[in-house]
């Protein structure tokens, strides 16, 4: 990680919520990989927020981070500011309209909290959203899902700031969903979001949520440092059977290693540099393509600056080919 630069901080306008100078991310990011954030921003609410985004200068870079489900945080860290929202963006609350619920929840809220306030309300609908690690906002950004629902079929609503600080209604066609991506600028930061549910029998709620989390438990490497699925799947097509067909099943780069589980996860078994996974996962999309003509995409976003000299000396071990 290269030196903080001087005075970043000094240059940042005053807020409420905290600065923190070379803040490490591996420690919050799912592959527990990674250099630091140059600054890590917490607002302390959505006003704080709104005032650092119209008042910082405009040519430090800024970087949403959820809760690091779906990143992968190159070793030379992060450049300018990183901001994480604090538990002011975490509230949630249900508001009924005869038996439609609208599901106000807190861009930082986790996923799997906001399912299970919902199962304990009796509001179904959300089911999915325990089966995705994160949080609303990263899951407004993805348009994650699971199970065949997505964030699509059941957001009313988001507001987000912009990169001025001014605050924007998003409407579902406003955020351009499409399969695990939206088209709302990259540089808008989403703050809540209500989502449609409908009255449902608690015990009827709980009962899908648990096959959810069963099935997952039975497919995926869940206990295991990953970023889930490392890339989408082509239309009409499994990244996983792609994987498996150029035979990188357990292809190993250092401490990285594809999943014998799921061999769309790739995991750190402990000594992993950002580096070995995202060279990983470059040699199986080169295999992939060499295999089946088909080029794999990336859903596993990769941020921040590439380190010096930390990509593992090992070079590539096991799979088939
Ligand atoms: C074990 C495992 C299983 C998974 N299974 C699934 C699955 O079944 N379905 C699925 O869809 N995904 C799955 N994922 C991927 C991941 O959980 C989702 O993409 C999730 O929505 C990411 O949320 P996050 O808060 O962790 O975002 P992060 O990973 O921190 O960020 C992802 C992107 O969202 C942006 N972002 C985050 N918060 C905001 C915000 N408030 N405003 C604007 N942009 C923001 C970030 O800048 C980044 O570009 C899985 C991941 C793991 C580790």
């Amino acid at each position: 990680m290269a030196a903080p630069r001087q005075g970043l901080i000094e240059r940042l306008p005053k807020v409420r919520g905290e600065y923190i100078a070379d803040a490490p991310l591996a420690p919050i990011a799912w592959f527990r990989v990674g250099g630091a954030a140059e600054t890590l921003y917490r607002p302390a609410d959505a006003d704080d927020l709104a005032g650092f985004l119209a008042n910082k200068p405009r040519d430090i870079p800024i970087t949403l981070f959820g809760s690091g489900s779906n990143v992968l945080v190159r070793d030379g860290g992060i450049p300018g500011v990183v901001i994480r929202l604090t538990s002011a963006f975490r509230q949630s609350r249900i508001e009924w309209q005869g038996d439609s619920a609208h599901v106000h929840v807190g861009a930082g809220a986790a996923d799997i909290t906001v399912a299970r306030l919902c199962r304990d309300s009796g509001v179904g609908g959300l089911e999915f959203l325990v089966g995705v690690p994160g949080t609303i906002g990263g899951a407004l950004r993805m348009n994650a899902g699971a199970y065949g629902r997505e964030m699509a079929h059941v957001m009313l609503q988001a507001e987000a700031f912009d990169f001025l600080g001014a605050r924007q209604r998003l409407s579902p066609q406003n955020m351009g969903f499409s399969y695990r991506h939206s088209n709302a600028p990259d540089d808008w930061i989403f703050v809540s979001a209500i989502l449609q549910g409908h009255r449902e029998d608690p015990e009827t709620i709980a009962k899908a949520m648990a096959e959810i989390e069963s099935n997952r438990e039975d497919s995926q490497p869940l206990r295991t440092r990953t970023g889930g699925s490392t890339f989408t799947n082509p239309p009409g097509m499994k990244a996983w059977q792609l994987i498996d067909q150029a035979g990188c099943r357990g292809l190993r780069r250092g401490g990285a290693i594809v999943s014998e589980k799921h061999c769309n996860f790739l995991i750190n078994t402990g000594g992993a540099s950002a580096a070995d996974l995202e060279g990983l996962g470059e040699e199986v999309r080169r295999r992939v393509k060499q295999e089946t003509g088909v080029t794999l995409e990336w859903e596993i976003r990769r941020i921040g600056r590439h380190g010096t000299g930390q990509a593992s000396l090992g070079g590539l071990e096991g799979g088939d080919s």
